[in-house]
């Protein structure tokens, strides 16, 4: 089975991305990067444990026997093979491991422009225009990057064009293979019609490998090595960013990082979450009011002291379950489009206020709630000057945008302990910039 990859120097790009991804570069979303969300299919040549993180102290989650494949979609630095397993994230040794047969790792996918096409020297519309090619044009896909660009090779030249105007053509004429995400709960059936029996029900979220269509619109899907169909109205083409998003390894631990190219694990509550004894700015006992037993009480001292000093704040939202972050980006996915609800809301997964860590503060007037407005206030300053002192950091500052990946928000406060903390806003840092520099600190 043919998988859609890049050819061997430019998977080499795509891994030095992956090295890259851990350093800042990572965050700058107008950094139009080569990355690797094409995937290579290797082949155990031992019987392979598959572990939380790339390397042996990590925890094991599957051994797989000699000479199944494994789906490798980025390497480390050290030779570890970040894998899909079972729609799983999880990490090989690359010592045990050898591609698979090349034949199956060099395709290429024909991809059809559904609009008259820029392409461009490099993959981003700042790049010059080297031909316009037209609408129904067959064009031939060597890669992918995060941004959703595709390198296209044409009459033997190589350029990139948006992933927006092309679609992937008739796979009878095309062996490839093509990641969706189910939109809903969805049945996998034993043929392409509702008449067919249900095989399995996937969750909404789950990727599913696409090998063919037919004429109705149903999929024909590789599932856990089966195969069955799923109706194309319930999923959405993946979108190539996500895969290169890393599960964090250590969810618990309290300075914790978690964004947009960091996310919880599928199923992650923290186990320690109480009520906050701090006021909000609604009545009622929802879980906006908990977090994680340590933030709360550094909350409730936080609170009480600024009121002694005639600052007076309310809650606004503190802990939201992974179901309340589904529901919600959904929500702005079918109000705004995936494309600019993603601009704003946080991914399922990669929310800070999953960790129930975090919270969303405003004045005690309840006005500019979670609002640019909320910026220079009295109350925002007193923060910006003393939450360290209680273990918070104003978690996206000002002029941090590339970094974080958030604009400026002065309301939005995570706990990460007092010493970290006191680091972090001393020295006028990220918590992102804590763990990628604090080496070289001290
Ligand atoms: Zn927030």
């Amino acid at each position: 089975m043919t998988k859609l990859t890049l050819n061997k120097r430019l998977l080499a790009t795509g891994f030095a991305f992956i090295i890259l991804c851990a350093g800042l570069i990572g965050f700058s979303p107008s950094k139009p990067s080569v990355a690797n969300a094409a995937t290579v299919t290797y082949t155990a040549t031992a019987n392979l444990n598959v572990r939380t993180g790339p390397s042996t102290a990590n925890k094991i989650i599957a051994t797989v026997k000699q000479g199944t494949k494994l789906t490798v979609t980025g390497k480390n630095e050290n030779g570890w093979l970040k894998v899909s397993l079972n729609g799983q994230t999880g990490y090989v040794s690359g010592q045990y491991v050898k591609i698979s047969n090349s034949s199956s790792s060099t395709a290429t996918v024909t991809y059809t422009a559904t609009a008259n096409l820029n392409v461009r020297t490099g993959p981003s519309t700042a790049n010059k225009i080297i031909a316009t090619v037209k609408q129904g044009t067959k064009l031939t896909v060597t890669g992918k990057n995060e941004n959703g660009w595709l390198k296209v090779s044409l009459n033997g030249q190589t350029g990139y064009v948006s992933g927006q105007y092309v679609k992937v053509s008739n796979p009878s004429s095309s062996t490839a293979t093509v990641t969706y995400t189910a939109t809903a709960n969805l049945n996998v059936r034993t043929g392409p019609s509702t008449a067919n029996k249900i095989i399995a029900t996937v969750k909404q979220g789950t990727k599913l490998t696409v090998t063919g269509k037919n004429e109705n619109g149903w999929l024909k899907v590789s599932l856990n090595g089966q195969t069955g169909y799923v109706s194309s109205q319930y999923v959405k083409v993946s979108n190539p960013s996500s895969d290169d998003i890393q599960v964090v390894a250590k969810p618990e631990s309290i300075p914790v990082l978690v964004n947009k190219k960091n996310k919880l694990p599928e199923n992650y509550v923290p186990k320690d979450l109480v009520y906050t004894s701090i006021p909000f700015t609604f009545k009622e006992k929802t879980e906006k009011r908990k977090m994680r037993s340590e933030a709360a009480a550094a909350i409730s001292k936080l609170f009480a002291e600024s009121k002694k000093q005639g600052v007076s704040l309310l809650g606004v939202s503190a802990y939201r379950s992974h179901a309340t972050q589904v529901a919600l980006f959904d929500y702005y996915v079918k109000r705004d489009g995936y494309a600019k609800a993603i601009t704003y809301s946080a991914l399922p997964g990669t929310s800070e206020h999953e960790t129930g860590l975090a919270i969303d503060v405003t004045g005690g007037n309840g006005k500019c709630a979670a609002q640019d407005c909320f910026g220079g206030t009295k109350e925002a300053k007193w923060l910006q000057a003393h939450a360290d002192d209680y273990g918070f950091i104003i978690r996206y500052p000002k002029g941090k945008e590339s970094v974080t990946g958030y604009k400026y928000e002065p309301w939005h406060l995570r706990y990460v302990g007092k010493a970290i903390a006191q680091t972090i806003m001393s020295q006028g840092l990220t918590l992102e910039e804590y763990y990628y520099t604090r080496a070289v600190q001290n």
